[in-house]
């Protein structure tokens, strides 16, 4: 008889922004890699710059770690051409996995979207891009609170069903503060399409930092949650263990309810994730057979 699978684990790191952010993301990186992760993701910047970073990053993941990283990609700013070679530099690097997204308008996060003249306009098509371009296993974003642009919560369920029928194969989620949201999100599509949607985890350790993300991302925190990290909110030490229990909680929740992993933001930090991971007793599992991502390819 098989054994049922562990969940999967996956960590999300940000392109630094300079060599001291760098020497941060790379010691992250090394102490998250004995947990066996089945993947780590880098997130795509909206500039130049930034987005070269993100493939610089993500390269060097390929290159010098044990770890199967999965590359952000965005439509924002960019020609089919130039998303084709973003994807051709991954493939030289051996980098197969690609969370496909549409991204937000460059320095306005909740302004009108608007697609390149010769770019694409949904996450959909970057999907059908990237499948178009060779043997890549294709991930997308799924929104439990309902994305600020869309008609409400049967919209997004539409939106996901498209983007499986485009050839994704797995989902993950914006930051969970309420399972229930999500579990509705999940069930709502399991019920149309086989779509693994892994719940994105951030344990707080700022309260600042989280409240402006959620307001950016126009997903206000949960009451509850709420009115547990403002109560320690003049506190630092206090507010990094509250935030720490409350995605102990989230996560113990989500994975009794049979979500398929847990997707941990680290802010490029690797102290709290990790307390919320010893804290679940999870087993470092054989990484990527899990999730279904191409764990590496020679080039
Ligand atoms: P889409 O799926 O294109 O959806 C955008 C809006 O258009 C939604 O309101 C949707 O309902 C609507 N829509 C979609 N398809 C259609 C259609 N065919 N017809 C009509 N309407 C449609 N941003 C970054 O810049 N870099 C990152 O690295 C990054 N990583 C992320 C990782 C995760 C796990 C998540 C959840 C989000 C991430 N984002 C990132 C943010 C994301 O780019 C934004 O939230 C963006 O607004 C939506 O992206 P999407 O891929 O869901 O877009």
């Amino acid at each position: 008889m098989l054994s049922a699978p562990s969940p999967s684990i996956s960590f999300e790191f940000f392109p630094p922004k300079d060599d001291a952010g760098e020497a941060v993301l790379w010691d992250a990186i090394r102490r998250l890699e004995s947990l066996r992760p089945d993947f780590v993701s880098v997130t795509y910047g909206a500039g130049g710059t930034s987005q070269d970073r993100t493939v610089r990053v993500t390269e060097r993941i390929a290159r010098e770690t044990t770890l199967t990283p999965l590359a952000h990609l965005t439509c924002v700013g960019a020609s089919v051409a130039a998303l084709r070679q973003v994807v051709g530099l991954y493939a030289a690097s051996g980098v197969r996995n690609v969370l496909a997204l549409r991204g937000d308008p460059p320095g306005n996060v909740g302004g009108a979207w608007v697609a390149h003249p010769e770019g694409l306009d949904h996450a959909e098509d970057l999907v059908r891009l990237v499948r178009g371009l060779g043997e890549f296993t294709v991930g997308v974003a799924a929104f439990p609170d309902v994305h600020p642009e869309s008609g409400g919560f049967e919209d997004d369920v539409e939106v996901l069903v498209r983007k499986a029928d485009a050839g994704a194969s797995f989902a993950i989620t914006q930051m969970v503060f309420d399972a229930d949201t999500y579990l509705r999100l999940r069930d709502a599509v399991a019920a149309r399409r086989d779509l693994p949607i892994t719940p994105g985890l951030m344990p707080v350790t700022n309260f600042k930092q989280v409240a402006r993300m959620s307001q950016l991302m126009g997903t206000p925190l949960p009451e509850a949650v709420l009115r547990r990290l403002e109560a320690v909110s003049q506190d630092p030490l206090a507010t990094r263990e509250v935030g720490v229990q409350i995605a102990i909680e989230l996560a113990e929740r989500m994975l009794a309810e049979g979500a398929p992993g847990l997707h941990f933001i680290t802010m490029n930090r690797s102290t709290a994730t990790l307390e919320v991971y010893q804290s679940l007793n999870l087993q470092p599992g054989s990484p990527s057979g899990r999730a279904g991502l191409v764990e590496r390819s020679e080039v």
